[in-house]
């Protein structure tokens, strides 16, 4: 059983899903963070820049639905424009995390994305999967398998 989402010539932990929040869109940061991906031997898969709406937020972060940030969160996210981004690599989901840092960029190590760039635990400049199954949703939230590079 295949489903539509499941991308099924890639092994889903070699493909991720990240967004440049908006504000690290706002602080110019974009070009800059694309460079950490690609130095760290990521391939750009897709990319684009838009806006999401307020409830289009809401549903990209459902499971965070019944938590104290989900407002704050969802209307942030909805803010300003982001770049979405399709990423492979060997071991792309927990790799890219590592180059992301902690969420809270207090406790972000040396030389991680969110350390140089992140302003607080929520305004954290990026988002990348934490899972197979959620970079699978996420993928397909954003984007179709026809937008994906061979
Ligand atoms: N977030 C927040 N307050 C918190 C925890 C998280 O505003 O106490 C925001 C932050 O932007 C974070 C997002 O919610 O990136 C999703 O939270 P998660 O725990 O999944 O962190 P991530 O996977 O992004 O590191
Ligand atoms: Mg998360």
């Amino acid at each position: 059983h295949r489903d539509l989402h499941s991308f099924p010539t890639r092994r889903s932990s070699d493909l991720t899903f990240t967004i440049v929040k908006p504000d690290a869109v706002r602080r110019n940061a974009v070009g800059d963070i694309i460079e950490q991906f690609e130095k760290n031997g990521f391939r750009i898969l897709a990319m684009k820049m838009l806006q999401i709406s307020k409830h289009q937020a809401e549903q990209f972060y459902a499971v965070h639905a019944s938590r104290p940030f989900f407002n704050t969160l969802t209307d942030f996210m909805s803010s300003g424009p982001i770049v979405v981004l399709a990423l492979e690599k060997e071991n792309a989901i927990a790799d890219l995390r590592k180059i992301m840092g902690a969420t809270d960029p207090s406790k972000a190590d040396e030389g991680t994305i969110r350390k140089k760039w992140a302003t607080n635990i929520e305004h954290n400049a990026i988002h990348g999967s934490d899972a197979e199954d959620t970079a699978r949703f996420e993928l397909s939230y954003f984007f179709a398998g026809y937008e994906l590079a061979k």
